[in-house]
C-alpha cells in the first residue's frame, strides 16, 4: 500500500495481484486455490462478516473495522474479475447505464402521477374555497 493516495479500480486490482503473487498464492500450489467459486464464496463469506455489523442495529459503531470488511469484499471481488475475465470496471458501468434505462421509465410514472396528484389537490382546494 501507498498511503492515502487515491487509485483507480484497475490500480487496486494491480495491488491486490501483487499481493497475492508475493504471498505465493496465486498457483496451483496455493493452499486457497483462486477458482471462481472459491473467490465467490469468499465474496458472500466477506460479505456476511460485513452483515454483522449492523446484526443488532442500524449505527456505525467501528468505521475503520466496518472499513475493513468492505475492503475484504472488494478484494475478492476484484480476484474473482481477474480469474473469470471480467472488466469489472466496464461491467458497472454497463450495469449502471441499464439500471439508468430500466429505472426511468418508474421514476417518469412516479414524476406523472406526483403531478397529477398535485392538479387534483390544486383542483379540489380551489373547489372547496369558492
Ligand atoms: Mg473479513
Amino acid at each position: 500500500m501507498r498511503g492515502n493516495e487515491i487509485v483507480d479500480i484497475r490500480e487496486l486490482t494491480t495491488q491486490v495481484e501483487a499481493f497475492i503473487a508475493d504471498m505465493g498464492w496465486s498457483g496451483p500450489q496455493s493452499p486457497w486455490p483462486r477458482t471462481p467459486r472459491n473467490l465467490a464464496t469468499s465474496v458472500v463469506i466477506e460479505a456476511a462478516e460485513l452483515l454483522q455489523h449492523f446484526q443488532w442495529g442500524d449505527e456505525v459503531a467501528d468505521p475503520d473495522a466496518l472499513g475493513a470488511e468492505m475492503a475484504d469484499v472488494l478484494i475478492y471481488l476484484l480476484q474473482l474479475a481477474v480469474v473469470t475475465g471480467i472488466d469489472l470496471e466496464a461491467a458497472t458501468v454497463a450495469k449502471l447505464a441499464r439500471n439508468r434505462q430500466r429505472f426511468s421509465s418508474l421514476k417518469n410514472r412516479r414524476d406523472a402521477e406526483d403531478a397529477e396528484k398535485e392538479l387534483e389537490t390544486r383542483f379540489w382546494s380551489q373547489s372547496t374555497s369558492d
